[in-house]
């Protein structure tokens, strides 16, 4: 009696075995495409955080696009340390200097390193970069390494924009005598602090800090605080674009890279004098050369005025990936304190050259192995 009361009629029973034959073999395919997926990410990806934190990536690469031509680069937020900038250097230049079998190249270390701390340089750690030598010493390739990154191809081309001309060859002068100089081919740090050798400057990270002359604005540089007249060293060697009063700068120079990528932007030189004699637009100056000296001219439509209220050096360094980014809303400044440190290492040492106008000039002749010509 009490079985006849739980007796379900024959094709509802069937019915509801379907279901539950349904139900598990969908139970059964969603498990194991999420197993699978689960393992490939913690085999594939360990460490490398989805979303880079702090960058604002705004045009990420499409795979599925094949005219790579149109994507550019809007905006970098450049925060590696001086430490980093300093270990990468050494591998590079040391693994040059000795013809190593294995040349590293400290953009490529630096985008991989960007790419497992999420952009962010405050978590590097150096065994990171331990790790990423010992695979490459045990015959990996940065391809193999990085082809899962996804952000790596931004890093590299973002960091290529700022360090491009940092590194390289160059020739030297190691010897003087009366009449001829000789040169040597080197391989290495080929950028100088904006300071000469031997002058004091002191800064702080200041990038970013609010401005108010003018309008209001932030500060999109670094101030080096010196002596007036210290003479001003060119970081990198390229071709004059400015040169002349403005406004907020004061007398300036702008400096634009052989690879058109970088702008160097050094203002508020000296009162009267502020450019070593007979630079002009157009003209190429290379790495360490005097460009001018040290002042608080600025502020002012008026030309030759100083209403910069403490003595320094601004130094700014634009990204231009296109030329559509000069002069516009979308320029990109970033931020140089950390660049300034590791320059601290690379110093041009100068002599007063020429005391009727008294001028300085560089110690030590130095020419770049990139020209013009080269791109
Ligand atoms: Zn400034």
């Amino acid at each position: 009696m009490l079985i006849h009361s739980f007796h379900i009629p024959k094709k509802i029973f069937i019915l509801i075995l379907i279901f539950l034959i349904l139900i598990s073999v969908t139970a059964s395919i969603a498990f194991f495409y999420f197993y699978n997926s689960s393992q490939r990410n913690t085999l594939d990806n360990t460490n490398v955080p989805e979303v880079p934190i702090d960058v604002k990536v705004e045009e990420i690469p499409d795979d599925n696009k094949k005219d790579d031509s149109k994507k550019i680069i809007k905006w970098v937020d450049f925060n590696v340390t001086a430490d980093a900038l300093s270990k990468t250097a050494n591998l590079d230049i040391e693994s040059h200097q000795k013809q190593e079998e294995i040349k590293y190249n400290w953009i490529e270390l630096l985008a991989y390193l960007a790419c497992k701390n999420g952009g962010n340089f405050k978590n590097f750690k150096s065994s990171d970069l331990d790790n990423l030598v010992s695979k490459l010493q045990k015959g990996s390739t940065m391809e193999d390494l990085t082809s899962s990154m996804k952000y790596y191809n931004y890093y590299f081309e973002s960091y290529s924009a700022v360090l491009g001309g940092m590194i390289g060859n160059y020739s030297i002068q190691v010897a003087n005598t009366e009449n001829s100089k000789t040169y040597e081919e080197k391989y290495g740090l080929k950028a100088f602090l904006p300071i000469a050798k031997n002058y004091s400057f002191s800064h702080y990270d200041d990038f970013g800090n609010s401005r108010s002359y003018g309008f209001k604005r932030v500060h999109l540089g670094n101030d080096l605080m010196g002596s007036i007249g210290t003479p001003v060293i060119a970081v990198e060697s390229g071709i004059i674009e400015h040169l002349g009063w403005n406004q907020y700068g004061g007398w300036r120079i702008g400096i634009r890279s052989f690879d058109s990528k970088r702008y160097y932007y050094y203002a508020h030189l000296r009162k009267n004098h502020p450019y070593n004699n007979g630079l002009k637009e157009g003209m190429t100056v290379n790495a360490g050369d005097v460009i001018g000296y040290l002042g608080m001219t600025g502020y002012s439509i008026k030309e030759n005025v100083n209403n910069i209220n403490v003595p320094h050096l601004h130094f700014g360094m634009q990204l231009i990936f296109d030329e559509s980014q000069v002069d516009s809303p979308n320029e990109i400044w970033i931020d140089v304190y950390q660049i300034i440190e590791f320059l601290k290492k690379n110093r041009s040492e100068v002599y007063m050259s020429n005391k009727e106008t008294k001028d300085y000039n560089r110690k030590i002749d130095f020419k770049d192995s990139l020209s013009k010509a080269d791109f």
